[in-house]
């Protein structure tokens, strides 16, 4: 009787499916077109991407790594000055890598934080942006353009789940005492390049 429902689906020259494993088969029906449907979004969103960038005005910051990387920690504003969140989102990058500039500017600090290797540069229009750990390769007082150099990655930011991770912050305000969301200023949705990461 059960096998009845079966009988438009067995393939040519195929044969039914043992009485035994007619249960594990319904959940089957819905699994591989759930996997379909994500594949077309992601693949959406691959090409979607670059074709809403072109032509577009160009981000009011860069990605200060090239490719663009993966995010592998968000941005989680506090709730107070001292409270606990993220100031800053997390990059996945290679120890070594090349760190670029978000935006033309002026280092304003490139040294230690409480021993964190940290640069920062100031940008027109009163924006802060904040690299860690980086070793640097322009000193303070160094103006840079727009994705020039300023030093390479260094391993060790705490929470990172791969080799190395740029710890990238943006500060606004007065006294560039807020912190913002460096992925509000790129121009494009940080969620869509969040790739699951195991361990
Ligand atoms: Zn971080």
């Amino acid at each position: 009787m059960v096998v009845h429902r079966f009988a438009g689906r067995v393939p040519r020259g195929g044969t039914l499916p043992h009485p035994g494993s007619v249960t594990s088969i319904l959940p089957h029906r819905t699994g591989p077109l759930r996997r379909l449907t994500l594949l077309f979004a992601l693949v959406t969103v691959a090409f979607a991407a670059p074709a809403t960038a072109r032509g577009a005005p160009q981000a009011r910051l860069s990605w200060p790594l090239s490719p663009i990387p993966a995010v592998t920690r968000y941005f989680d504003a506090p709730d107070t000055p001292y409270g606990r969140g993220h100031r800053g989102v997390d990059l996945a990058a290679a120890p070594g890598q090349q760190v670029l500039a978000a935006d033309a500017g002026v280092v304003i600090f490139a040294g230690q934080v409480g021993g964190r290797p940290v640069l920062s540069v100031d940008h027109d229009g009163g924006l802060r942006t904040t690299y860690e750990p980086v070793a640097a390769l322009v000193p303070a007082g160094e103006q840079v353009y727009r994705g020039q150099v300023l030093g390479t990655v260094l391993a060790g930011h705490p929470g990172c789940p791969v080799a190395a991770c740029l710890h990238w912050g943006v500060r606004v305000g007065v006294g560039f005492a807020e912190y913002a969301d460096p992925l509000a200023f790129t121009g494009e949705a940080g969620e869509f390049r969040l790739k699951p990461w195991d361990g």
